[in-house]
């Protein structure tokens, strides 16, 4: 048993926490995630998957207050167990807005422009015994 990453292309689980695989154009310096083959922006071609950030801002966010809808969404659907977390976009320094799920849903704990890091989050379980992990962001400590 261990911790697999729901999703290998978008993230990479390492033993120092979860890392996002996001995608520079190396034509116009344009950052996207998740990473894809060309650039929205420029239409280029001409790009590189690159490790994003860890650390950033919070520029905006609101509280995911009922299951959303499933897929993408992994977690607990019964609305009777659903517990609300927070949801925001984290602005990455020099790179992008990234839209996460937040560790806080305490609308009193967040503040717009407050420092903030990922950290791994648990949602469920693989057939095997795994611990299927996604990432959120906390903040900083
Ligand atoms: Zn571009």
């Amino acid at each position: 048993m261990g911790q697999v990453s729901i999703n290998e292309n978008v993230m990479d689980l390492t033993p120092d926490g979860p890392r996002l695989k996001g995608m520079r154009c190396n034509n116009c310096g344009n950052h996207v995630f998740p990473m894809q083959s060309g650039c929205p922006k420029c239409t280029s071609d001409d790009v590189e998957e690159v490790q994003l950030g860890t650390q950033g801002t919070l520029w905006a966010w609101t509280i995911q207050g009922f299951p959303p809808k499933a897929p993408p969404y992994l977690g607990e659907a019964n609305p009777e167990k659903f517990e609300a977390y927070g949801v925001g976009y984290i602005e990455l320094p020099g790179q992008l807005k990234v839209e996460s799920r937040l560790t806080i849903s305490d609308p009193s704990l967040l503040k717009i422009g407050m420092e903030m890091e990922i950290v791994p989050e648990t949602i469920g379980m693989d057939e095997e015994g795994n611990e299927l992990v996604t990432f959120a962001f906390a903040p900083s400590a």
